[in-house]
């Protein structure tokens, strides 16, 4: 929990001097609280309140950085429990596993098919993050050999799976794509932490026999100088995942509980009997909570639903994901073509564009600004009436657009439909189908081109 101003100004010299620029030393504490100004902008701090303010001035959960160029993965710095009580700030890394007992070109055909993945939903391009690869030979040479096959395929960041052993030789190769080190663990954390601080690189920390053990697992290596940690609690299953994912979060958000205040790495494929139940696994530990999920089998059909929910649950709710107002052509619509008008909220965009798109009807589509919101919400909250279609019309010059002079309304808000004809006199406004899925047979019924 962040420091309120009082508890801060507690640590203050309280002299009032004004050095900092602020008329009072209890001024400077509530413009501290609220991040407006850090705290070193008081000279006369004493070391000891300087180290007890920052370090109850950094995140409850650190933020970790696995890879180097702009496909780097990012996670951790959550602040809430519920993604409703502020928002979500950094989704999970999906990566795919590989193995260096796969032969060679069947690697390079795998780490292909995973960096070139790529959908596209609500106008966002959604793909994988990254690759793991894991050392199952046992041998050194192999996880070498497997991972020139892999590199170059897109250069996605990396988790390297393998004993100190195997993982320096490669190290001074990829140290500068920052891959995340799997796993330290209480036979080896010693070499893996000395690893990790020479390359400079993330390193997992994995010890399933508790969370109070994995915590003094985690603060050895912290005082050997590694900041960048990832847990790994050895939960494989629904019910253990989900218990002590949730467990961390809490201890870290509730308690400030420093040793588990870093991301979860997760192995759904190794809790699950077959890919579906993977997939399910998965899903649960987008939600709950975690950073980096490995996953075991890689289909694109049960990846799209995987990314669709992070997707989902890492957009913030207080804000929307919109288009842009304005007039969209779908298809290459003429001055004859119809003209439907909806919301800017994304889905409701990409709904009634796709299913106009397939209609065999190329069409102009009104987009009018309500803030995100989709039609009914939209118009509940009064940003999608009469006035305001009307007023979008006029900016965008609808009526140049199209030469006949008629809207077609999303059913849902039929209502409007008079009320709009007065606002726009010399339009006709048509009622379209309560669904954006129906608006093709409604076309094929009503439209006459
Ligand atoms: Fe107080 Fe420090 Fe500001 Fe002086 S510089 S008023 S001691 S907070």
């Amino acid at each position: 929990m962040p420091l309120t101003g009082i508890e801060i100004y507690k640590h203050l010299p309280k002299t009032n001097c004004k050095e900092c620029g602020f008329p009072t030393c209890l001024a400077f504490a509530m413009k501290v609280a609220q991040k407006t100004v850090p705290v070193t902008n008081c000279p006369y701090l004493s070391p000891e309140a300087r180290a007890a303010l920052e370090a109850a001035a950094r995140p409850p959960i650190h933020l970790v950085t696995i890879g180097a160029d702009k496909r780097k993965i990012e996670v951790g710095n959550e602040v809430v429990m519920f993604r409703h009580e502020k928002t979500f700030y950094h989704p999970p890394g999906i990566v795919v596993r590989l193995k260096d007992t796969t032969p060679v070109e069947e690697l390079k055909r795998r780490a292909q098919e995973v960096a070139s993945y790529q959908v596209e939903r609500v106008g966002m391009k959604l793909g994988l993050d990254g690759l793991a690869l894991e050392n199952a030979s046992g041998d050194p040479s192999a996880l070498a050999r497997a991972l020139e096959a892999v590199d170059g395929q897109g250069d996605l960041p990396l988790v390297l799976m393998a004993g100190p052993g195997a993982l320096a030789p490669v190290l001074e190769k990829v140290a500068p794509r920052r891959p995340l080190l799997y796993a330290a663990t209480r036979d080896n954390w010693e070499a893996m932490a000395e690893l990790a601080l020479k390359y400079k690189c993330p390193l997992a920390v994995a010890e399933p026999s508790g969370l109070e053990a994995l915590a003094g697992q985690v603060e050895k290596i912290s005082q050997k100088g590694v900041e960048d940690i990832v847990l790994d609690p050895g939960a494989r299953d629904f019910a253990s995942s989900l218990v002590t994912l949730t467990q961390i979060r809490r201890l870290a958000l509730k308690k400030n509980f420093r040793p588990l205040g870093h991301p979860v790495i997760t192995f759904p494929g190794e809790g699950a009997k077959d890919q579906e139940e993977e997939a399910l696994l998965a899903a649960q530990q987008v939600a709950k909570y975690a950073g980096v999920i490995v996953l075991d089998r890689f289909s694109p059909s049960l990846a799209y639903p995987l990314l669709a929910l992070r997707l989902n649950i890492y957009t913030d709710p207080q804000k929307p994901i919109q288009v842009q107002p304005g007039v969209y052509q779908l298809g290459a619509p003429k001055e004859a073509s119809p003209l439907c008008v909806t919301t800017n909220f994304s889905l409701t965009y990409f709904s009634i564009a796709g299913e106009l798109e397939s209609s065999g009807f190329p069409s102009w589509l009104l987009v009018c600004d309500t803030e995100g919101l989709s039609v009914l919400t939209a118009w509940a909250a009064g940003k999608f009436d009469a006035a305001k279609i009307a007023k979008t019309v006029k900016e965008f010059k609808a009526g140049e657009t199209v030469s006949h002079h008629s809207l077609i309304l999303p059913g849902k808000v039929a209502v409007l439909k008079g009320e709009l004809e007065e606002e726009l006199p010399g339009w006709q406004v048509l009622v379209g189908p309560p669904e954006a899925m129906d608006i093709g047979g409604f076309l094929k019924q009503h439209w006459k081109n």
